[in-house]
């Protein structure tokens, strides 16, 4: 049903691909400032096109398929190992900023394609146990870490027994351009913006699953209780879970404006007081709460004793690692230390646990 003929470049006859025509419809469709899967700049390694699917289409995919996404599912986001069955995995967050980041972007008449796979892919450089696995790597690790730059290497490398997913300049920009840590929810140097609005769009909505989600998972926890909430946040945003987001969202999209040409994703400046407001209160009340604080100084003690016993012990970290990564992947020419931070930092909560029991705690003979 999709196939139409045209006449080609040579004049033949030919039926378009449903990619082919698909491309055609986001040319007509989205706004003058959406990034188009046909003007994409492209992967590392040339592939053939595909006949049904985009190229942003076809990272998102690669990105679902593997092995470091599906990972994300025993990775903390801020309530290590959660017994609950309701508090949110790094990869249920992943999902949030997916749906908040494809609504607005549809919204905004941008692609719906680059957004999904870019924040699929935004946190798939995570550490076990949330920001305590980053914390004490960066504090560790020759040359530092950060989760951004993980991510990068994540689909460039390390992915896929060292040759990595190949995805399109776009997608690879976001991943790395999609966080930094306490800073503005908007930054104000653009050196710090996706090169794609898209990618944007996708910072900000992880802002927006984040603040909410992890107050709704602190609430259920009985770290913080609902009346707790600062009555600004609550007047401003909303009273309930579901009206803060959806406030959150709305105002993104009636706030984001196109001045001489270029589309400024924005937050109205009440909304964006009282979001900044409500993270500072996460921060001091939740992220720094004692409970919270206790469970995250073990988890850096556990990765600490990892690193180091895999630094000095090299047989050890070719088996166990391979047993991991279920391949010989980290093959590439980075250092030594930095090969142990990517096993590390690959881990989920309960793989690295398990190791932990495995390696530094008796066992008793059978
Ligand atoms: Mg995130």
């Amino acid at each position: 049903m999709y196939a139409e003929s045209s006449l080609d470049f040579d004049g033949s006859i030919r039926a378009k691909s449903i990619r082919e025509r698909y491309q055609e419809q986001e040319r007509m469709v989205l706004c003058k400032q959406a990034c188009l899967s046909s003007e994409t700049k492209g992967r590392l390694y040339p592939i053939e096109p595909c006949s049904i699917r985009t190229p942003f289409q076809r990272d998102r995919d690669r990105i679902v398929y593997s092995k470091a996404f599906r990972r994300l599912k025993h990775k903390t986001q801020v309530f290590l190992s959660p017994m609950g069955d309701h508090y949110r995995t790094r990869l249920t967050h992943t999902l949030e900023v997916s749906e908040i980041a494809r609504t607005i972007s549809r919204a905004l008449r941008l692609n719906e394609d680059l957004t999904e796979a870019i924040a699929l892919a935004h946190d798939i450089g995570h550490t076990p146990f949330g920001h305590a696995g980053e914390t004490i790597l960066n504090e560790i690790v020759p040359g530092g870490f950060s989760h951004r730059r993980q991510g990068l290497r994540v689909v460039e490398v390390l992915e896929n027994g060292g040759r990595g997913l190949n995805l399109t300049y776009e997608v690879r920009d976001g991943i790395l351009k999609h966080s930094k840590g306490f800073g503005d929810i908007i930054p104000a140097e653009p050196s710090e913006w996706a090169c794609t609005i898209e990618g944007r769009v996708v910072r900000i909505a992880d802002v927006i699953a984040y603040l909410n989600h992890d107050l709704d998972d602190a609430i259920r926890s009985k770290v913080i209780h609902e009346e707790d909430v600062p009555l600004k946040c609550k007047e401003v945003l909303g009273r309930d879970h579901g009206t803060r987001i959806s406030t959150m969202i709305k105002d993104v999209i009636a706030s984001t404006r196109v001045v001489d040409g270029e589309m400024l994703i924005a937050i109205s400046p009440h909304v964006y007081e009282a979001m900044t407001e409500l993270r500072t209160f996460l921060y001091d009340n939740v992220y720094r709460a004692p409970e919270v604080h206790t469970e995250f100084e073990k988890a850096r003690k556990l990765l600490f004793d990892l690193y180091e016993y895999f630094l000095k012990d090299k047989d050890a970290f070719v088996s166990e690692s391979t047993r991991m990564f279920e391949e010989k992947t980290l093959i590439d020419d980075a250092p030594y230390e930095r090969r142990v931070c990517d096993f590390i930092a690959g881990m989920t909560d309960r793989y690295a646990q398990n190791l932990y029991s495995k390696i530094f705690m008796p066992s008793p003979l059978v």
